[in-house]
């Protein structure tokens, strides 16, 4: 899935609080508060009344019940060294202690012993009374409704790159630390924040985040067969009973500019006569943006999609999207069983490279660099099939990026950062294409329609001459003869 460049849908307008360098807001008082009183009716004809001091609001409760015990260990666990901070791409353009792993995990843990600690079961509910006087004495500060939406926007400032669990010496699983820290927080009300609801509600209304009919997902190939992009529309696997199937991703789907992804994956399985099939307008989100923000919902779109592949027969999956990738090869499983095998396009045609079946014979004269998306690279461990493929290609040049692999820096295009804070995510990008123009590319390649949306940004802001290209135009290029 990715966020939007140029998507059907428009970019919410970022909060007030998103603007890069915004000062910390002051930390919510500790003093405890109580329900303000109804202010008395001014006497008629009589001055107001003065008003009465608000006090702060008591927070919700997090449901604490819902939070697996090893996460409270593992919050635990940050020892608060400091090294995420030396590479998380986020810090880099907003540097806010709040934002960071240790503060979030301490913050995070301030609230759930604010309200959940053995203090907060000896003040009980009694507010103003002798127990919660006692509680007081004994160091209980209340939860206020600030310091849990403040720690909300803190939370959902982050792109879940997986760049902090990489360096952490604790060895610490923090995106899925703050995937479920997210959950928790949707359960009571918390989150995600008001900008990332339309993508959110548009997944479960639209079965896809960019609020487009479902009776339109498969018109890109309709379309692309008008125009002779492809020679024949895709064929439904249901009718086929083909044995790989091919899922396109919301991305790749609806996003007019993310076409060519759909076009040259549909253009090599042809070419090399591969027994697949498309869900054409059955095909429905992976969840991959509810599961980011933390939506509990997920689970039930990961099982309706579970069962519906299960069903086909198929032997394997295949998806040229990072995030649909990574979310049904390692967050379905935790939902149900897969009788198949998830392989990204980069694994699946490096295995046809390795079988002889496929054969770049075409050179394709260009430098290149490679971005490393998140959920291929880091979170997925694919790093080699794409440079094997690159390097099968004649007259293509790689050059690294000093950041490249497990160290590949984020585009700032996933975790909803994109569509919560796209200030940041444009300073992301653009850090990142100033990365890859050092290396004097002429393109810059990767494997994800939510990493092309994502550094199309950073290009468009940058007026970069630098051309985003993902790795099935290469394939396409050096396979077939125009
Ligand atoms: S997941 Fe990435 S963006 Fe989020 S805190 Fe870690 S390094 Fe920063
Ligand atoms: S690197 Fe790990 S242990 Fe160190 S501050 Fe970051 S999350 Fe905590």
């Amino acid at each position: 899935m990715s966020d939007e460049n140029k998507t059907p849908e428009s970019t919410p307008a970022p909060p007030p609080e998103a603007s890069g360098q915004a000062p910390a807001p002051p930390a919510a008082p500790e003093a405890p508060g109580s329900t303000p009183a109804p202010a008395a009716a001014a006497p008629a004809g009589g001055p107001p009344p003065p008003e009465e001091p608000q006090g702060p609001t008591t927070a919700r409760e997090l449901p604490l019940k819902a939070l697996a015990a090893k996460r409270i260990v593992q919050l635990t666990g940050c020892t608060r060294c400091g090294e995420c901070l030396n590479w998380c791409p986020v810090w880099d353009q907003d540097q806010r202690e709040d934002i960071l792993p240790r503060r979030k995990a301490a913050d995070f843990l301030r609230i759930i012993k604010g309200q959940h600690g053995v203090l907060a079961r000896l003040a009980g509910k009694d507010e103003g009374g002798a127990r919660q006087a006692l509680a007081r004495l004994l160091g209980h500060r209340q939860v206020t409704e600030d310091q849990v939406q403040e720690f909300a926007k803190n939370l959902y400032e982050c792109s879940t790159c997986g760049q902090c669990e990489i360096v952490c010496p604790a060895h610490l699983d923090t995106v899925g630390m703050w995937e479920e820290i997210r959950r928790i927080m949707v359960m009571a009300g918390y989150g995600p924040l008001p900008p990332q609801k339309n993508l959110v509600k548009s997944v479960k209304s639209y079965d896809n985040p960019w609020q487009q009919p479902r009776a339109s997902r498969a018109m890109w190939a309709r379309r692309a067969k008008k125009e002779g992009v492809i020679a024949d529309t895709p064929p439904e696997i249901k009718k086929t009973k083909g044995k790989v199937l091919l899922f396109f991703g919301c991305t790749a789907s609806y996003d007019a500019n993310v076409r060519q992804v759909a076009v040259s994956t549909v253009n090599i399985l042809t070419a090399l006569g591969i027994d697949y099939g498309i869900l054409g307008n059955e095909e429905r989100c992976c969840g991959s943006v509810l599961l980011r923000m933390g939506d509990p919902e997920f689970a039930r779109i990961a099982g309706q999609n579970i069962a519906q592949f299960n069903g086909l027969g198929i032997d394997t999956l295949i998806s040229a999207c990072s995030g649909c990738f990574k979310t049904i090869k390692e967050d379905y499983p935790r939902v149900g069983k897969l009788n198949f095998e998830v392989m990204h396009t980069a694994e699946f045609f490096h295995r046809l490279l390795e079988g002889g079946r496929l054969k770049l014979v075409n050179p394709v004269e260009r430098t290149v660099t490679y971005h490393d998306p998140c959920h291929l690279g880091r979170a997925s461990g694919v790093y080699d099939a794409p440079r094997a493929i690159m390097a099968a290609i004649e007259g293509l040049n790689l050059v690294e990026m000093p950041r490249n692999r497990q160290y590949s820096r984020c585009c700032g295009a996933g975790g909803g950062l994109k569509s919560g804070y796209p200030d940041i995510q444009n300073k992301m990008s653009q850090a990142r294409i100033r990365e890859a123009e050092a290396t004097g590319a002429q393109e810059l390649v990767s494997c994800c329609p939510f990493c092309y949306q994502g550094l199309q940004v950073g290009i468009g802001a940058l007026g970069s001459p630098l051309v985003a290209r993902d790795l099935t135009a290469l394939v396409e290029a050096a396979l077939i003869k125009k």
